[in-house]
C-alpha cells in the first residue's frame, strides 16, 4: 500500500503560513509593506484587541483591478518580479507572492480596492483560503485589507500568542521599523479606537523624534558616508543615551529593516569605552548598496540580509560612526563652570515664571503626640516614610493631658507603633525578627513593593501625596504612545505627587514632585511606570487605581534599598506590619516566611 500522499491545499497553505505569519505583528508588516509597494503616501493601521480580532490597513496606493484583487490571494502570485534574476535588482519590499495567500489560509479577510482610473472598486471576502464573495463595490481609491480573527482555524497557533501588551508591543515595533525608513509616508495607528501614533510626512530626524519623543531632539548626530560601493546615512544617539535594552537600534539596508549581528557590532564597538557595560547605544542607520550585491531572500520574513562583502561594509560603517563620535568628543561634554542648579537656559524671554509654593497640611499641630521624623537627606527611604507619616497620619489636635489610672487596651496599630523589634539584616536582602513570638523572615524587596503599593492605593483613594512644587519645571518627553498613556493618568499621577502638565503631544512640564523624588529621575520613573502600567492594564485587566499603584510600586522597587541602620529597619518592619495584606507582594511574590516554635525545633530533630 502506498503511504505517501499530497497534502490538501488548505493544510499546505496553513503550514506555509506558519513561516510568514507568526503573530498579528507579522500580518501588520506584510500589509504595510504591500501598501508601501503600491506607492501609498498615507497609510492607516487600525487594530483591535492587539490584532486578535482585527488588523486593518488602509492605503491610498494604486489599488487593484477586479481580476488582480482575486489573484493576489494565490500562492506565488506577485506583480513584483517575473524571473529569478529579478531577485537581484529588487526595489520592492515584497517579491515572494506568499503573504496574502498565507494570511488568507488562517484568517477571514475583507478586501476593498479601487484603482483611481476605474469607476468602481472590488470587494472580496475570504475565509480560510476560500473566496466567499467577489463583487464590484463603491470604495475610495486605494486598498483596504481587514484581517479578522487571525488563526481562527488554527487554535494551536492562537494559543501561542502572548498577552495583548506583548502582541501590541510587537505591532508597534513593526510599525516603527517601517515608518522610520519611510519618512515621506504619513502613518496613523489606532488601537481599540484610540489614536496611538500620528506621523506626518517629514525628514528622518523629525520622524525619529515623532516616534520616540522630543527628548531625542538634541541627542541625535548625523552619520554620513558616501563611496562608490556603499552609502551610509542616518543618526546615532549620544553615548549618555545608551539604555540597557536594545530597543532603539535600527539598521536598514536598501530601505528594509534588517537584523545583522556583524553590522550591529560595527556600531556598538565604537561606543565601547563610552558607555557602561551592558548598555546599548541607540542608532538609526541606513545602508544603501547596489541591489545586486545583497541577497534578501534568505528567510521568508526577509529580515536577514547577506552581503557580497560584509567585511567591507563593516569597515565603512565602523569608520562612519567613529567619525561622528570623534567630532562629538571635540565638543566639551563636561563644563566645569556649569551648575545645574543655576540653569536658566530653559527659560524663554517673557516666560512667566511660577513662584515656588508649599502645600501645607491644615491639620498639623506642633503639639502632636507623634514624634516628628527627621528627614535625612541621604536616605530616600527615610524621606519616603516621613512622607507617609506626613500625609496619611493627620496629627491629632492637641488635647489637655488626661490622668490615666489604669492602662487602656491598645489597638494593633498602637501595639505595632510602640513595639521594640530587634532585627537583623541577612544577606543584604532579608530582615529576620521576632513578632508575636514567631520568627519572621521578610524579603525586603517584596515587602517594599507591598508597602509602596498600599501606600499609593491609599493615596489614590483617600489621602493625596504632598506635592513639592518645582521652581523651574523640567520638561520630560515620551514616545507618542507613552505620552498618550501619561495623559490618561495625569490626575492620578497628581494625586501621587507628580504634577505634570502637557506642553505638546509628547512633552510635559514637571511642576511638582513628591518630597522623596529626585527631579532628575522623573523621566525614567514615568517611562518605566508607563511600561508597567501598560502591562497591568492589558495583561491583567486590573482596575485603574490598582494598576497605577502596582506599576509605581514596581518601578520604585527597581533600585536597591539601603536599610542598614537599626532605626531604618525598625520603621521598615513597622510599615510592613501595618499593611493590610502582608504575605504576598502585589506582583504575587512571597513576602515573608513565618516559623513557629515547633518548626524551629524540627530543624534540630
Ligand atoms: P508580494 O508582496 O510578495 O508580491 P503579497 O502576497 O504580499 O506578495 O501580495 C500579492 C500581490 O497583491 C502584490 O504583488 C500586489 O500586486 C498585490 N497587492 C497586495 N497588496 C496591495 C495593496 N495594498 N495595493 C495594491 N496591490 C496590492
Ligand atoms: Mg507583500
Amino acid at each position: 500500500m502506498n503511504t505517501i500522499h499530497l497534502l490538501p491545499d488548505i493544510v499546505a497553505n496553513q503550514i506555509a503560513a506558519g513561516e510568514v505569519i507568526q503573530r498579528p505583528a507579522s500580518a501588520v508588516k506584510e500589509l504595510i509593506e504591500n501598501a508601501i509597494d503600491a506607492g501609498a503616501t498615507k497609510i492607516q493601521l487600525i487594530i483591535k484587541d492587539a490584532g486578535r480580532t482585527l488588523i486593518q490597513v488602509v492605503d491610498n496606493g494604486k489599488g487593484m483591478n477586479f481580476t488582480d484583487a482575486r489573484m493576489c490571494f494565490e500562492r506565488h502570485a506577485t506583480s513584483k518580479i517575473n524571473t529569478a534574476n529579478d531577485l537581484y535588482c529588487l526595489t520592492t519590499k515584497g517579491f515572494r507572492g506568499e503573504a496574502l495567500a498565507s494570511i488568507a489560509a488562517i484568517a477571514q479577510i475583507e478586501l476593498k480596492t479601487k484603482r483611481a482610473e476605474e469607476e468602481t472598486g472590488t470587494l472580496i471576502v475570504t475565509e480560510g483560503s476560500q473566496i466567499k464573495e467577489h463583487t464590484p463595490t463603491a470604495t475610495q481609491d486605494g486598498t483596504s485589507f481587514s484581517i479578522k480573527n487571525l488563526f481562527f482555524n488554527v487554535p494551536a497557533r492562537r494559543n501561542f500568542l502572548k498577552s495583548d501588551a506583548v502582541e501590541l508591543g510587537h505591532i508597534e515595533e513593526e510599525l516603527n521599523r517601517l515608518s522610520l525608513i519611510h519618512c515621506d509616508i504619513e502613518f496613523s495607528f489606532y488601537h481599540n479606537g484610540k489614536l496611538m501614533q500620528q506621523l506626518p510626512a517629514s525628514n528622518q530626524k523629525q520622524r525619529i523624534i515623532n516616534v520616540f519623543g522630543a527628548h531625542f531632539k538634541d541627542k541625535l548626530f548625523p552619520v554620513e558616508l558616501d563611496t562608490a560601493t556603499v552609502k551610509i546615512t542616518g543618526f546615532i544617539a549620544k553615548p549618555e543615551n545608551a539604555k540597557k535594552k536594545k530597543n532603539e537600534q535600527y539598521l536598514f539596508v536598501n530601505q528594509r529593516f534588517v537584523k545583522h549581528y556583524l553590522l550591529t557590532h560595527a556600531v556598538e564597538t565604537t561606543y565601547k569605552e563610552l558607555i557602561p557595560e551592558g548598555h546599548k547605544p541607540a542608532f538609526f542607520i541606513e545602508i544603501t548598496v547596489p541591489p545586486a550585491t545583497i541577497d534578501i531572500n534568505i528567510s521568508p520574513t526577509k529580515i536577514d540580509v547577506k552581503f557580497q562583502d560584509d567585511r567591507m561594509i563593516y569597515a565603512f560603517l565602523n569608520a562612519a560612526v567613529k567619525k561622528t563620535l570623534g567630532t562629538l568628543s571635540l565638543i566639551p561634554q563636561i563644563d566645569f563652570n556649569y551648575n545645574p542648579e543655576h540653569d536658566f537656559s530653559g527659560i524663554k524671554p517673557k516666560e512667566v515664571i511660577k513662584p515656588p509654593s508649599l502645600t501645607l497640611n491644615p491639620n498639623y499641630s506642633p503639639y502632636s503626640s507623634k514624634p516628628e521624623k527627621k528627614i535625612s537627606t541621604s536616605d530616600s527611604w527615610q524621606q519616603f516614610l516621613s512622607g507617609i507619616k506626613q500625609e496619611t497620619v493627620a496629627p491629632q489636635p492637641a488635647e489637655p493631658e488626661k490622668l490615666v489610672f489604669a492602662e487602656e487596651p491598645k489597638n494593633t496599630e498602637e501595639v505595632i507603633d510602640e513595639a521594640q523589634i530587634k532585627c537583623l539584616l541577612f544577606s543584604d536582602a532579608y530582615l529576620v525578627f521576632l513578632w508575636n513570638d514567631l520568627l519572621h523572615i521578610v524579603d525586603v524587596k517584596a515587602a517594599r513593593e507591598r508597602i509602596l503599593f498600599e501606600h499609593y492605593l491609599n493615596a489614590l483613594e483617600n489621602a493625596p501625596i504632598v506635592i513639592q512644587q518645582s521652581m523651574f519645571p523640567e520638561t520630560i518627553t515620551f514616545s507618542a504612545c507613552a505620552a498618550e498613556i501619561v495623559n490618561d493618568v495625569l490626575s492620578e499621577l497628581r494625586t501621587l505627587g507628580y504634577e505634570l502638565e502637557q506642553i505638546d503631544r509628547t512633552s510635559f512640564a514637571v511642576n511638582g514632585t513628591p518630597i522623596d523624588q529626585k527631579s532628575s529621575d522623573i523621566q525614567q520613573v514615568i517611562e518605566q511606570f508607563v511600561e508597567m502600567y501598560k502591562t497591568h492594564q492589558f495583561l491583567h485587566k486590573t482596575d485603574k487605581n490598582s494598576a497605577i499603584a502596582k506599576s509605581l510600586a514596581r518601578q520604585k522597587c527597581g533600585s536597591k534599598l539601603q536599610i542598614t541602620s537599626e532605626p531604618e529597619q525598625q520603621t521598615f518592619i513597622k510599615q510592613w506590619l501595618h499593611c493590610q495584606v502582608r504575605h504576598i507582594s502585589p506582583s504575587g511574590k512571597k513576602v515573608s516566611k513565618v516559623l513557629m516554635n515547633e518548626e524551629v525545633h524540627k530543624l534540630f530533630e
